[in-house]
């Protein structure tokens, strides 16, 4: 009894894995601000202002802006159960975990799901999505994964944007990863269904899956013949409670809508560019650190915010994340799938991706493989970073 009633106090952790990133103070003030009623005029307007904050973030003039309860996966399946109806093809692009959970969102909704895989680490080539449309042309709608968590790969998606609107079919992006650490050009791609989550590069607590839906895929949403597959995500009532009606649906996180509102706010106020740019650099200097312990990137182009790499030969892969959390307090990624005890995934996203951070694992890393008897010559990972960071 004293145990369950004793006083809240989780550790401290600098979090530099594939998510949650760390949470800066101003966000998680905002959500101790007094919870107000889901119908409150004031609340409505934080709303609204949330709403145009997403727009800026996702690069949009999208009508159909809003913030899903749930996490990464709520968005995702939002996208997939509010365009696809029983029967309808939908392309999944799989080049990882994410792709995959996509396919698998898609066949519990009833579509009739075509894949088009690449080894994990690469990235899907625009000839197989047009390979594939062809194959199947009446195809509803293509998924990829635009910052694949599980390889760290960083998808083109240029090309394949175009293929995929030169066959008439919808473009749903997972941006997951990717929203508010690169860019996510929803109007420049002409993306039809995009969706994020707040706790990877937005550095908000998990809760929130900020989506968006372009004006083609909201007229095809209109057109369904059958209700939506999931009441609870259902956008036709959604929009409703987001738009001017403002009929209750669900009651909002009202709460998490203070952070997520906060966390956009920190991101304007830094600027897309200037961001997107300290995510670059950051990575630039944890390459370079990481490369001059031996260890090798995997995928085939990296995402700045997640470094995945090889564990080297001999190394104990639980070990050292166990020691990197006990002795420094840092917490990374695990291989998933078939890079199981083989990959550590390095996160460097919005709040997490700073200098100091990357001085501190580079630093806590060099300890740890030294002690385990790699032979690194001791201050070649920060030497290596710094001088990426003069290049
Ligand atoms: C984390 C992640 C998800 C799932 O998000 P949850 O918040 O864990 O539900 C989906 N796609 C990608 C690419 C992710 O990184």
């Amino acid at each position: 009894m004293s145990d369950l009633l004793s006083k809240l106090d989780p550790p401290q952790r600098v979090l530099m894995g594939p998510g949650p990133s760390d949470v800066p103070a101003r966000i998680l003030n905002a959500l101790a601000a007094p919870t107000i009623g889901h119908l409150d005029p004031a609340y409505l307007q934080l709303m609204d202002q949330t709403r145009q904050l997403m727009r800026q973030v996702f690069q949009t003039e999208n009508e159909m802006t809003l913030a899903i309860s749930g996490t990464g996966s709520a968005g995702m399946e939002a996208c997939v159960t509010n365009l696809i109806e029983r029967g309808d093809r939908m392309i999944a692009c799989v080049s990882g975990v994410f792709g995959g959970r996509m396919a698998d969102v898609a066949g519990r909704y009833g579509a009739s799901v075509d894949l088009v895989e690449v080894p994990w680490g690469e990235a899907i080539r625009p000839e197989q999505v047009e390979a594939a449309l062809k194959a199947a042309p009446q195809t509803k709608a293509v998924g990829i994964v635009q910052a694949e968590t599980s390889t760290g790969l960083l998808q083109p998606l240029d090309e394949i944007a175009e293929i995929v609107h030169a066959h008439d079919a919808l473009l749903v992006v997972d941006a997951v990863t990717s929203l508010g650490g690169m860019e996510v050009p929803v109007d420049r791609l002409g993306i039809d269904a995009c969706f994020s989550g707040t706790q990877k590069n937005l550095s908000c607590p998990p809760g929130l899956a900020p989506v968006t839906f372009s004006q083609r895929a909201v007229e095809i949403m209109d057109r369904r013949k059958s209700k939506v597959g999931s009441w609870y995500l259902d956008l036709s009532m959604i929009r409703n409670y987001w738009g001017s009606d403002r009929s209750y649906h669900h009651t909002a996180p009202i709460n998490m809508t203070y952070a997520l509102r906060e966390a956009l706010q920190i991101i304007v106020e830094e600027g897309l560019v200037a961001r997107f740019e300290r995510h670059q650099a950051m990575h630039r200097r944890l390459r370079a650190g990481l490369e001059a312990l031996g260890l090798t990137y995997i995928p085939q182009h990296s995402l700045p915010n997640l470094n995945c790499v090889r564990v080297p030969d001999g190394v104990d892969d639980a070990a050292v994340r166990r020691q990197l959390l006990t002795e420094y307090g840092i917490e990374i990624g695990a291989g998933l799938g078939p890079f199981k005890g083989t990959a550590w995934r390095i996160g460097l996203m919005g709040h997490s991706c700073t200098a100091r951070n990357v001085t501190l694992i580079l630093a806590a890393l060099e300890t740890i493989l030294r002690q385990s008897g790699s032979l690194i010559e001791p201050g070649s990972a920060l030497a290596a970073a710094a001088q990426a960071s003069d290049a």
